[in-house]
């Protein structure tokens, strides 16, 4: 039998939360999935899905009383050249930063400023992957998907996904729907590294780069990254607990009246306001509450020291939203996935 039961999920969620699932399986290959589900439909047919990579973007409220299916696709070769473009498919297990390494191994730019985020390639499309400046949307060619519904292959292309920001159809519409087993990603020959984000563009010109690599601005990334996002290993955390809000010209020329010096990053014709800093303003950052709380060095992040549960998390969130409601009006909305 492939599938166990009652098996803790605190080893498979970033934030380190003890909650149970009630059935659990992990797959290594197509076909081990196809069995998986048989076997679901066989004896625990009407049991609820959940499919996780490394559980980095998910807060469990409680024990998931359903089968919870782990993804462990390994696999990564470079599969097709153009005149344009290298293709690189990988499974969907494989972690996304080994992902990012084989393609600097390989002189392949495009995912560099993606460095260093936790997670796997197959859950990198659900909210669009992205840090600064870039996001998975950039350089997606194709994903390969098991249509839990009609238990059918189909590729959707970068297209079909329905890309936003933090956001993707597999959120939306067709949230639960599929497994994404394999990511295929094109990186273009001409490649020109993008520093314009402020702080890689000064750790560079710290450094005395001016005409950066990919490994360059690599190395800068996990170095920034390192200076101010916690490690899960060390403190459960999922980053960003919040999507930085979007405003309109109207409302961003109102708060900053009020707030002259508020982090706003213009996004096509509207303003994404830092959550970060809203939360910081409202006095939130180093906040702790028990075994959670906000870390100090990045106010975005929710923690949990060390005993803190999934209800006491969302607690936190809940009277962080409203604050920043009652202060600036902007409602936070959560992009890790609640459970
Ligand atoms: C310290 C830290 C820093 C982070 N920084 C960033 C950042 O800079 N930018 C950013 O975008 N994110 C960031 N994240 C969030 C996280 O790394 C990403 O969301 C990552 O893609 C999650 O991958 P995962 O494998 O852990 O997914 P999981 O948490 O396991 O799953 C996330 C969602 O995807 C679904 N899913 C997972 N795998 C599959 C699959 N194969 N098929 C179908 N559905 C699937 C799950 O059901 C769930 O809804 C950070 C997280 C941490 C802990």
């Amino acid at each position: 039998m492939m599938i166990q039961q009652n098996i803790s999920l605190m080893p498979f969620n970033s934030f380190g939360i003890d909650v149970n699932a009630k059935y659990f399986a992990s797959f290594s290959s197509e076909v081990e999935l196809l069995t998986i589900l048989k076997e679901k439909d066989q004896t625990i047919p009407e049991s609820n899905l959940l499919l996780i990579g490394s559980g980095s973007n998910i807060l469990f409220t409680q024990d998931f009383d359903g089968l919870v299916i782990k993804n462990e696709i390994q696999g990564m070769s470079i599969v097709h050249e153009d005149e344009e473009f290298h293709y690189v498919t990988a499974g969907a297990g494989v972690l996304w930063d080994d992902f990012v390494g084989f393609c600097i191994e390989n002189n392949l730019g495009g995912v560099e400023n993606l460095s260093l985020i936790p997670g796997t390639v197959g859950a990198a499309p659900i909210q669009n992957i992205g840090a600064y400046g870039v996001e998975l949307k950039d350089v997606l060619h194709a994903v390969k998907l098991l249509d839990l519904h009609e238990r059918q292959w189909i590729v959707f292309n970068n297209r079909d996904c329905d890309f936003g920001y933090r956001s993707s159809i597999f959120k939306k519409k067709l949230k639960g729907r599929f497994v994404i087993t394999s990511v295929t990603c094109r990186f273009q020959k001409n490649h020109q590294t993008n520093i314009r984000y402020g702080s890689i563009k000064n750790s560079l010109i710290a450094m005395g780069v001016t005409t950066p690599t990919i490994k360059d601005v690599s190395e800068t990334v996990n170095e920034i990254r390192r200076s101010k996002l916690p490690n899960p290993s060390e403190i459960g955390n999922a980053g960003s607990f919040f999507k930085n809000p979007v405003i309109s010209k109207t409302e961003y020329q109102q708060l900053l009246n009020d707030y002259p010096d508020i982090v706003v990053y213009e996004l096509d014709g509207m303003y994404k306001v830092a959550a970060g800093w809203l939360i910081d303003k409202a006095g939130w950052k180093g906040y702790r509450e028990g075994d959670v709380g906000c870390y100090p060095k990045q106010a975005l992040v929710l923690v949990n020291y060390g005993n803190g549960n999934g209800m006491q998390l969302l607690e936190l969130s809940k009277k962080i939203q409203q604050s920043i409601l009652k202060k600036f009006g902007i409602l936070l909305e959560a992009e890790v996935n609640i459970l």
